[in-house]
């Protein structure tokens, strides 16, 4: 593990470190630092103006500086002169309360006090688009049913063989690569790893492909519904726990009604956790207006959304809000592509340890097809119709709040409050078209 980026970029003959940080809204925020300069940024910090950035500072605030985190630092292997470098945000000598990273920080402390490690794995999908985001990229990619299209997935091989070496070569430990279930959408999937890493991961392949996409002519794009009568972008979140000695306390013997589901007490109230605040979550793992049209969604040309629309959770079955596809983890299906990777991560473990320590009771296994049959269920809570519904359970879950932390809380709030404000006010097409003639 690197510790000392002076020494790494000897090693490496890396010519600028990238010292970067996420945003309250995920943007990805860096200075391009030259290698003779990083041993003095390694130690102090590069400084920001915050207010430039979605962070809810004005521009009064003192500088705020990036302390990379030299465990995080990745070559860029499409551009191996520069090197990009995790950072941590700090206000005169204090950890800035409300940056995404220093949240998860706080989260993956909070399990290691209980003896705990979370690890994920992520599902990133994405569409591959023309260069000025209007239409997918391939015109022959025109399939009723294109998941796993093989002809599709080969006229794009240049672009994600290429990833896939990256990957490789970066040994993330990817194993498969489909087209997915809308026209122009692939997912890549890589091995699980502890949440600050998985996120840091996370980040950078968003940039990854980004980034190769545009070398090719391409637009990769990571928007939940890009396009409305297709499947949209999920980020199904895999998850287990472990405890210090590498034991997977979430495997266990039964819990579901007949026993096979596989998920120990502590599995259980993980999920109960997740169950109980997750409309609340959905303000995190769903974080933007356009987030709205992939749940809840209508029936896309393909046949099915594969999202989820109601709290809910079962076994092996893609209906759901979580899927428990075999023991020891399970698969939160909410969190979608706008997802904050820090953020994303951070609120599923506060979740899951506020369910730890309550005990909670994640309710009954559904073993039905809920886009055929949930309307059968009157119980069960609805996920938030729009984003403003989401902030407003996010607002009113204190338990979740202030386990992410009140300034947290409080910054992130304010900011998507703004941005729904300014959804709203904005006048559109639909309104004059369905008002004119009152
Ligand atoms: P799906 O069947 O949902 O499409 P994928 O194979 O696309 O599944 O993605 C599964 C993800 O779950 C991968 O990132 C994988 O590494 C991760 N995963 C597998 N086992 C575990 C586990 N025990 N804990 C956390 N993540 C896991
Ligand atoms: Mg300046
Ligand atoms: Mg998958
Ligand atoms: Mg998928
Ligand atoms: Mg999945």
């Amino acid at each position: 593990m690197t510790t000392d980026l002076a020494q790494f970029a000897k090693d490496t003959g890396v010519k600028y470190f990238m010292i970067s940080f996420t945003d309250l809204f995920g943007g990805q925020r860096a200075k391009l630092v030259p290698a003779p300069a990083i041993a003095g940024m390694q130690a102090e910090g590069a400084g920001f103006a915050g207010f430039a950035t979605w962070l809810d500072m004005t521009p009064a605030h003192p500088d705020m500086l990036a302390v990379p985190d030299p465990a995080s630092v990745i070559q860029l292997p499409w551009k191996p002169e520069v090197a990009w470098v995790a950072a941590n945000c700090v206000m005169e000598g204090v950890s800035v309360a409300q940056a995404p990273r220093n949240t998860l920080i706080r989260q993956v402390e909070a399990a290691a006090a209980q003896g705990l490690h979370v690890k994920t794995g992520v599902e990133a999908e994405f569409f591959l688009l023309t260069a000025d985001g209007s239409k997918i990229s391939d015109p022959a990619d025109t399939a009723e049913k294109p998941c796993y299209d093989q002809g599709a997935i080969m006229r794009r091989y240049d672009v994600i063989a290429e990833i896939g070496d990256y990957m490789l070569a970066l040994g993330w430990g990817p194993y498969q690569a489909d087209h997915e279930d809308a026209n122009g959408q692939f997912e890549m999937n890589w091995d699980f790893d502890d949440a600050l890493a998985t996120a840091d991961k996370h980040s950078f392949f968003k940039f990854m492909v980004k980034s190769v996409a545009e070398k090719h002519g391409l637009r990769a794009t990571f928007m939940p519904k890009p396009m409305p009568e297709l499947t949209g972008n999920g980020c199904h979140t895999h998850i287990s726990v472990w405890d210090a000695e590498g034991t997977n306390v979430f495997a266990g013997q039964g819990d579901g009604p007949t026993g096979e589901v596989g998920l120990s007490e502590a599995g259980r109230h993980f999920l109960g956790g997740l169950m109980h605040h997750a409309r609340a979550l959905t303000a995190l793992t769903n974080p933007t207006v356009n987030s709205y049209k992939r749940l809840n969604a209508p029936t896309t040309t393909s046949g099915a959304t594969w999202a989820p629309n109601a709290v809910t959770w079962t076994g092996n079955n893609r209906t759901h809000m979580v899927r428990v596809p075999g023991p020891g983890r399970f698969e939160l299906r909410l969190p979608d592509g706008a997802a904050n990777p820090y953020l994303l991560q951070a609120a599923i473990i506060a979740a899951g340890l506020s369910g730890l320590a309550t005990r909670a009771d994640p309710g009954p296994r559904h073993d039905i097809d809920m886009y055929a049959e949930g309307h059968t269920l009157t119980d069960t809570p609805k996920l938030p119709l729009n984003l403003l519904d989401a902030l407003r359970a996010f607002d009113a879950d204190t338990t979740l709040k202030t386990a992410l932390g009140p300034d947290f809380a409080s910054a992130f709030l304010k900011l998507k409050r703004a941005e729904w404000d300014a959804y709203v006010s904005h006048f559109s097409r639909w309104e004059k078209e369905h008002t004119l003639d009152v």
